[in-house]
């Protein structure tokens, strides 16, 4: 198993440094507004990473952060004339709502930047007493000159800093220097949100939370740390100097992964260009799935260019794999019917849906008979192994079902390959998070109940003698391509 690491800019073999344990965190979102649909670009990407590993047989502990405290979220809350807590209270609910939806549901604990207080001021007062970090009337800034490998993940130096000035503060040593405690006493900050320090009332900075986060749930080093590609720099080169410099160990982690820029027909999303898409926007017309299937279609490092066109395309081809699990599921039942199965497969087809994939780990998929079948395993593993190439994985499927399609309508697919392709698009479902086993989808579900309601009225017409209407709304609905007896 390969993983491309930012650091090395290079494709490594996967090793843990526990085991078969993994730990991973990933940024998380800061909650002053709904999470737009490049979050849900990152946070399917990453999700689906879990899901592989823990196919693979890893162990993956999943930690993400939420910034609650921010100049954002203190500026929206302002505006909107409510407590700022109060703000990031509502936005995280829905964010966590938004995942749900799509079916992230992989995060095992969502670590609150105000609820780790003690440690972020504990991890800052460490840097001071190391001298990597210095007081000032404002605040508390690292600096940046003393450790000597600042940049090592983004590749910038320090010359190329000062003129990428951070933020302009005449306290602060060198411009490049980074926040790490915000001073927030004084008239000017009436009704800001402030913590107690050694340093005055205030807050952190932004990059300090990540690292006290890990520190107290990772230790000083630990696997995988990921997140959008626009926080390289700073914000990571930060915590790389931020635990690095106060654990005195290196590296903070062995991988550094990073997701590719989700732009609009061809433009970066913003709220300016009149382009920004909210996760709630899309869902309003897009199945998560369709989301879901789009996304994993681009590798997970690439751009990906967010249009109609290619989510259509994308609705499409999740449909395409359904229906070929509907086909397969026709091909299975006619054999059983028929009686054409053992008395040991005849009961397992017995079973309810949900029994039924428990049972489906019998049918080991690797190295079948079915030769078309057995390529697409192949390419479909060999895909995931190599830094989970989504796009080249899934690219192995359509050939598949095409051939397959054609191979159940002739019968030459025996039961046992048949649930060996089952127990692989099981798989897939789950690796990908996209149920494709499921394919009574809840419109038609919708569809049908509407159907009944209709058919209902429609004989209750008939009994009141009012033929004319019930004709007329049988006419409309065969105008719609529905069938209609009476
Ligand atoms: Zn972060």
């Amino acid at each position: 198993m390969k993983i491309y690491s930012t650091m090395s800019r290079e494709k490594e073999d996967l090793k843990t440094l526990f085991k078969d344990k993994i730990k991973l965190f990933v940024c998380g979102p800061t909650v002053y507004d709904d999470a737009h649909i490049g979050h849900g670009r990152t946070y399917i990407s990453f999700d689906m990473i879990k899901r592989y590993l823990e196919f693979k047989g890893y162990s993956v502990f999943y930690l993400q952060n939420i910034t609650d405290v921010d100049d954002k979220i203190i500026n929206r809350s302002k505006e909107r004339n409510i407590e700022s807590s109060q703000l990031a209270r509502k936005y995280e609910k829905r964010f966590i709502e938004d995942m749900a939806t799509l079916n992230v549901t992989s995060v095992n604990y969502f670590a609150r930047a105000t609820d780790h207080m003690d440690e972020i001021i504990d991890q800052i007062q460490r840097l001071v007493d190391k001298g990597f970090a210095y007081v000032t009337e404002t605040g508390v800034y690292f600096e940046v000159s003393k450790f000597d490998e600042f940049g090592k993940l983004s590749n910038r130096n320090i010359e190329e800093l000062e003129t990428h000035r951070i933020d302009i503060d005449d306290s602060k040593r060198s411009s490049n220097d980074f926040a790490l405690w915000k001073n927030r006493e004084g008239e000017e900050f009436a009704g800001e949100p402030v913590w107690d320090s050694p340093w005055g009332k205030g807050r952190p900075g932004w990059h300090i939370e990540d690292t006290a986060i890990t520190e107290k749930y990772f230790g000083a080093q630990y696997d995988i740390h990921g997140g959008g590609l626009d926080l390289i720099f700073p914000h990571h080169d930060a915590e790389i100097a931020q635990i690095e410099a106060v654990s005195g160990k290196s590296p903070l982690v062995q991988y550094w992964m990073h997701t590719g820029f989700l732009n609009v027909s061809g433009e970066k999303m913003s709220k300016s260009l009149g382009n920004f898409i909210t996760i709630r926007e899309l869902l309003k017309e897009y199945s998560p799935e369709t989301f879901r299937f789009f996304v994993l279609l681009t590798h997970y490092r690439s751009p990906i260019d967010f249009s109609e066109v290619s989510l259509h395309q994308a609705e499409r081809n999740v449909s395409r794999i359904k229906n070929y699990i509907e086909a397969l599921d026709e091909a299975i039942a006619a054999e059983y019917e028929k009686g054409n199965v053992s008395d040991n497969i005849a009961e397992i087809l017995s079973l309810d849906e949900s029994e039924i994939r428990e049972e489906l780990l019998g049918f080991n998929y690797h190295g079948t008979a079915y030769e078309a079948f057995d390529e697409c395993v192949d390419q479909f593993f060999t895909s995931m192994d190599d830094d989970f190439s989504t796009p080249k994985a899934i690219a192995a499927i359509f050939p598949f079902i095409k051939q397959s399609n054609k191979d159940l309508e002739e019968k030459k697919v025996s039961i046992e390959d048949m649930l060996a392709v089952k127990h692989f698009f099981a798989d897939v479902s789950e690796i990908l998070g996209i149920d494709f086993l499921d394919y009574k989808d809840e419109t038609s579900a919708n569809d049908e109940a509407l159907l009944e309601i209709i058919a209902d009225v429609r004989a209750k017409l008939r009994a009141e003698k009012k033929y004319d209407l019930s004709d007329d709304i049988r006419d409309k609905l065969v105008q719609l391509g529905i069938e209609v007896s009476d």
